[in-house]
């Protein structure tokens, strides 16, 4: 191969690749019960290659029309989330839902803008609040595959409780702790669980917006759903309860790393090598998603520590 067709063979290939290519995010819907599709992302950290596909959205077709949990990263996604679902059904989409504020699950309502987009307030209020932080952020971390997304706010108010949808009694619950407000739905007609990101699967916990204590109360609640089929909000669907378990193993190791650094004065330098059991450090993403959460939740651990430390020696 001369130099010249060398050059140009690397030309191609870079024009091939993904961050330079048309941008298709492969979106392939999976029936798991009658009318029920989930689409499963990468159980990653928002990069280049996924373009910010790391989350499971899902759709059921009702006999009045077809219901949308979470849009995806981005205006591209939630685009080609529609398209996939045109390829299904004739039905229209009468309804989306966002299950909570974060950018993975909802920067793909630009797609929907025609369509009622329900939330609950405080997810709505959360997005007003941060939404464009999170585009920006976005923006950085998958580059091209955001281009021209903006952020769209829900335009209905979810209130809890059951809802008749064309065939599917929906209960819609009302949570929180992985963000201000997690909204959870049980088909009750399917026995589908779609638990967002209460129950993360195979994956390490995300927790910038986290209230562990509260958390670990929405994990009593959603063990108690009886469920057929369980669709966390990242990681693969499962008939049993072991992302729940999982998920709360994870907090509870974090919550008592973190404690008892703050109790032994721990400084988070040290705190940063800490080495977890198998079974968490093998979650996917751990050592980046640990660290994290070192930096989003120590600070407040370390001064409640310090200010009982004070009160113990006035
Ligand atoms: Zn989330």
């Amino acid at each position: 191969m001369s130099v010249t067709q060398l050059l140009l063979f690397i030309v191609v290939m870079v024009m091939i690749s993904p961050a330079w290519g048309a941008k298709d995010y492969g979106l392939t819907p999976k029936e798991i019960a009658p009318g029920t599709y989930v689409l499963l992302g990468q159980n990653e950290h928002f990069n280049f290659r996924n373009g910010g596909n790391i989350v499971n959205t899902g759709f059921i077709i009702t006999e009045k029309g077809v219901i949308v949990i979470d849009t995806g990263p981005s205006r591209l996604y939630g685009e080609q989330l529609r398209t996939a679902i045109g390829k299904i059904t004739d039905q229209p989409i009468v309804k989306v839902f966002n299950t909570h504020l974060h950018p993975d699950h909802i920067l793909g309502n630009q797609a929907f803008e025609d369509i009622q987009i329900a939330a609950l307030p405080s997810t709505i209020e959360g997005i007003r609040e941060q939404g464009e932080l999170f585009n920006d952020s976005m923006y950085r971390l998958a580059g091209a595959w955001m281009a021209g997304t903006r952020v769209v706010l829900p335009t209905q108010i979810v209130k809890p409780g059951v809802v008749e949808m064309g065939g599917h009694r929906l209960r819609l619950f009302e949570m929180d702790g992985h963000s201000h407000a997690d909204l959870v739905i049980l088909d009750e007609t399917t026995g589908v669980l779609f638990a967002a990101d209460v129950v993360f699967h195979g994956r390490t916990p995300t927790t910038p917006h986290a209230d562990v204590a509260h958390w670990m109360q929405a994990l009593d609640t959603v063990s108690s759903l009886k469920f057929k089929l369980l669709v966390p909000g990242h990681g693969h669907v499962v008939s049993d309860s072991l992302p729940i378990v999982q998920t709360r193993e994870y907090l509870q190791w974090l919550i008592d790393r973190l404690s008892q650094a703050a109790e032994t004065g721990q400084t988070m330098a040290e705190l940063l090598q800490s080495d977890a059991p198998s079974s968490i450090a093998n979650l996917a993403v751990f050592r980046e998603e640990y660290q994290r959460s070192v930096v989003h939740l120590f600070p407040d651990i370390e001064a409640k520590a310090l200010s009982r430390g004070r009160v113990e020696q006035d």
